[in-house]
């Protein structure tokens, strides 16, 4: 798969979908899919407010729906959109995924994950690692749904 080559944008939209979902439910606005050539094999949404649960994450129910696809055919060359930047539990999630590529919109102001990057086990399973993606859509979502949010997020990454 040539990473460079993919839609980045269209894929991020179809995130930026499922983030405008969890909104308007009510849900902070944050939406991912998987993909694996060309297609999207998973989808998710924050659930927190839906499922009771503090783990119920986008990227978390977009990998629980790509997995069994992922398990029965696939070894490389997936990616997962995510509409902010995972937290360490969606990246520890991911590495275990086998999903290899991680592409996201807004940065989290909290989350410095370049020590967990740099982690032998997680650098060998993480190829790609992409922010910036469609921001500003992302950031416009947590004005319209989560204006007390807004702060603990970036357009760029930190210095
Ligand atoms: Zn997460």
């Amino acid at each position: 798969m040539d990473f460079n080559a993919l839609d980045h944008p269209y894929f991020m939209r179809e995130a930026l979908h499922e983030a405008e979902q969890a909104g308007l439910a009510g849900e902070m606005p944050i939406g991912a899919v998987v993909v694996h050539a060309g297609t999207i094999i998973g989808r998710g949404r924050a659930r927190h407010t839906q499922r009771h649960s503090e783990i119920a994450h986008a990227e978390l129910n977009a990998l629980l729906e790509a997995e069994k696809h992922i398990h029965d055919h696939i070894h490389d060359g997936i990616v997962l959109y995510t509409t902010v930047e995972p937290c360490v539990m969606c990246l520890g999630a991911v590495v275990m995924s086998d999903v290899d590529h991680i592409v996201f919109g807004l940065y989290d102001v909290n989350i410095h994950p370049q020590q967990m990057l740099a982690m032998p086990y997680v650098r060998r399973h993480i190829r790609d690692y992409l922010g910036g993606i469609l921001v500003e859509e992302s950031l416009e979502l947590f004005k319209r749904f989560r204006q007390q949010d807004v702060p603990f997020f970036s357009l760029s990454s930190a210095p």
